[in-house]
């Protein structure tokens, strides 16, 4: 049996109580060390397999191996296990080797608070109308589809989540989508920055395209870009669902 398991976005408050059940009767925890760290004493008495950030495609494989071979198995993603998780790399990999769920084994996807709704509950209400959400990150994509899709969510006005907004290794993508993004929007559209959502030194500073203090970015970010009618107030960032539009508010 294996539960590919979003833990939520840091400490273990931010998760569900499924998801906490699935680690409390696995034999197996499977995932990457900085996930498994809020677990804390709920790995106590089972087996961790702990690897680092590149090794995913090990990792899921380890968990697949344990899960065929009858064992109860719990695969840790951060936030939710089907948004930039490991859930689709699990499938990928059944359909590869012919597992299929229900038949060679049992699976489940068990789903945990996304990074982009936890940012958006500590800056207020930035994702009140569409948005689009992107990753930064061009290792498995090319940069050419990233960028395209920035333009496009950028000139359909859909307010802009951004993932894997720069790392030590990846630092020039964060100010080329700027500027993408600044061909459609205008420099004071408010930005939100979460940094270690529901994790120690959360911290959270709305400042605009032009000011956005790229430096300060890391791989524990998320970042919102407002659409045009997105507005800061308070330190809060709130892209109005048109109420103010149609009743006397
Ligand atoms: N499955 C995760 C995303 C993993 S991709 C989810 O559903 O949210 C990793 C990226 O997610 C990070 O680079 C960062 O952009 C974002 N992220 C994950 N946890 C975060 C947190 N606690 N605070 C801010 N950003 C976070």
């Amino acid at each position: 049996m294996l539960k590919v398991v979003g833990m939520g976005p840091g400490e273990l408050r931010a998760a569900s109580s499924e998801a906490v059940a699935a680690v409390e009767e696995a034999q197996v925890v499977v995932g990457y060390s900085t996930y498994l760290r809020p677990l804390g004493r709920l790995l106590e008495g089972r087996e961790v397999v702990a690897s680092s950030m590149m090794k995913e495609v090990e990792r899921c494989r380890i968990a697949l191996e344990r899960a065929a071979a009858g064992e109860r198995v719990a695969l840790i993603s951060g936030g939710d296990a089907g948004i930039y998780g490991m859930a689709g790399l699990v499938l990928e990999l059944c359909r590869e080797r012919g597992l299929v769920p229900g038949r060679h084994l049992s699976l489940e996807v068990i789903p945990g608070i996304p990074a982009l709704s936890a940012g958006a509950a500590l800056l207020g209400a930035p994702l009140m109308h569409d948005f689009a959400v992107v990753s930064l990150s061009d290792l498995l994509t090319p940069w050419e589809v990233i960028e395209r899709r920035i333009e496009g969510a950028a000139a359909a006005d859909f307010v802009l989540v951004i993932y894997n907004p720069r790392s030590r290794r990846r630092q020039w993508q964060l100010g080329r989508a700027r500027e993408v993004i600044l061909r459609h929007r205008s420099p004071e559209t408010p930005v939100g920055m979460v940094k270690r959502a529901y994790r120690e030194g959360q911290e959270v500073v709305v400042s605009s395209l032009a000011e956005l203090p790229e430096e300060a970015v890391d791989m524990q970010t998320i970042l919102f870009v407002g659409n045009s009618r997105s507005w800061s107030w308070q330190g809060l960032m709130v892209t109005p669902r048109g109420y103010g539009d149609k009743y006397r508010l």
